[in-house]
């Protein structure tokens, strides 16, 4: 490259290092900055709500440098515990806290990718107790331990993935585990009815109590315990409690122009390139949680926080961004496959593929009906289908299995073709 241009990542989470290591492996030589709002080096989430609840695991996070490719390595300055409070044209407005108190700064960029990834969402009624946490970040982990330490039981606010994770971690440490959810059926909106109603299953057979259809009314006492009335009129009570009930952007320091609102995230073509913004900001890139890619099989603008989603973007984003400061047409991109895993109740819980597209599901292997008093299923797929294609693939505790579909999802094989597939494989 023949000038030397300097480009910010904003967010020193999973999307904001690989950011970092892709921009170099693409070949990009200038100066290379990453602001990090958290004092902890960039480091990996799944294990927050896993390995890292555990009583005999130590509390160290997982962090993404190491030999080979570290910061020196990537000639890449780090800056740990500076938030990025605003934006110019060309300028990232920086705050950071110092023992006398915040200090301002700026530092300018040629080019700018935004990896701020999302925050845990707050319950009104919940929000600021100090028995009541959230999961999101090492700090969070800390806390949550301690408070484990001491406790005989836990609310989970939310049958989410992070509210079941968190529910097992506490189950398995011997803590007597209530969920609480809104919706009739647990993850109804992401996995559909049928997988659904099996993970609430799951739940119930490993020993976590799972009240569905109801949500938290009021908190009526929290100094001793967590004391809530529930939308159906009755109260629980316990030690402490999670709230698991999504996630916010990390948009507000872009100000107005650069994303569609509190859920949309920044919006990116299919690229990386983030869209709409007036030319005086100059390129502007955007990954991860953060990032709303246009989805081309689904022709809409989304975000998935899926931790491969990030990792796959951040080559394809990377390869633009230099071809773009080279001045070079940019090279075809094909569509990302989203895949998401889930570690709850002693099973692996695995997505990949559009569920949100499908317009009818097939059980492929497992037990069909499900029977509400049988134990959990031991192995379950289920294919999604559009228009008789198959669109998404999820399974129970059978990731070969999984696998195997892969290439019937890539090509959207027929129903016939899927179901003729299965079987030949057998249950
Ligand atoms: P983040 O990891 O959120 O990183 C964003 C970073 O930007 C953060 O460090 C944040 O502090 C920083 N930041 C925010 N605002 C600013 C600012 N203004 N200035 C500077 N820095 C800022 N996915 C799976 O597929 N499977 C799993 O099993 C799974 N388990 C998970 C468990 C937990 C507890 C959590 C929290 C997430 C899990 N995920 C899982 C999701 C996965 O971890 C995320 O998709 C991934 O971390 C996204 O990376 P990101 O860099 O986009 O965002």
């Amino acid at each position: 490259m023949a000038t030397p241009e300097h480009v910010v990542i904003v967010g020193g989470g999973l999307a904001g290092w690989r950011a970092a290591q892709e921009l170099r492996a693409a070949g990009f030589a200038g100066q290379l900055t990453l602001l990090s709002a958290e004092r902890h080096p960039p480091y990996d989430r799944p294990p927050l709500s896993k390995r890292l609840l555990k009583a005999d695991v130590d509390a160290a996070p997982i962090v993404f440098a190491r030999e080979g490719s570290d910061e020196t390595s990537l000639d890449l300055d780090l800056r740990s515990g500076v938030r990025a409070v605003g934006l110019h044209p060309g300028i990232v407005v920086t705050e950071q806290d110092t023992p006398d108190g915040p200090v301002a700064g700026e530092v300018t960029y040629d080019a700018l990718v935004v990896a701020t990834g999302v925050r845990a969402r707050e319950l009104p009624t919940l929000a600021g107790h100090p028995r009541v946490h959230l999961l999101r970040t090492f700090d969070d982990v800390l806390a949550l331990r301690a408070a484990l330490d001491g406790a005989k039981s836990m609310l989970v606010v939310g049958a989410g993935f992070i509210g079941a994770e968190v529910a097992t971690a506490a189950y398995d440490r011997g803590i007597a585990v209530t969920i609480i959810e809104a919706l009739d059926i647990p993850y109804q909106r992401t996995l559909g009815e049928f997988l659904g109603e099996l993970v609430g299953r799951m739940a119930s057979r490993y020993g976590v109590a799972l009240r569905t259809g109801t949500g938290v009314d009021e908190l009526i006492d929290s100094d001793e315990s967590v004391h809530v009335r529930l939308s159906d009129g009755t109260t629980l009570e316990a030690d402490i409690a999670v709230v698991g009930v999504g996630t916010q952007v990390n948009v507000e320091w872009l100000g107005p122009d650069l994303h569609l609102g509190w859920d949309a995230g920044v919006t990116c073509d299919g690229a990386g390139r983030a869209l709409g913004l007036d030319p005086v900001y100059g390129p502007v890139y955007a990954l991860g949680d953060v990032a709303a890619w246009h989805d081309e099989p689904q022709d809409r603008h989304l975000r998935f926080e899926h931790w491969t989603t990030a990792v796959d973007q951040a080559p394809v984003m990377a390869r633009t961004l230099v071809r773009d400061l080279a001045g070079e047409e940019p090279e075809p991109t094909a569509p990302l496959l989203p895949y998401f895993w889930s570690d709850q109740f002693g099973r692996k819980v695995q997505l990949l593929g559009r569920p949100g597209i499908a317009d009818s599901v097939e059980l492929l292997h497992g037990e069909d009906p499900p029977d509400p008093v049988a134990p959990a299923p031991r192995k379950v797929l289920i294919g999604y289908f559009c228009a008789d294609h198959l669109v998404a693939i999820a399974g129970i505790s059978a990731p070969a299995l999984l696998g195997r579909y892969r290439p019937l999802l890539a090509a959207g094989a027929s129903r016939k073709e899927v179901l003729a597939y299965a079987a030949e494989l057998g249950s």
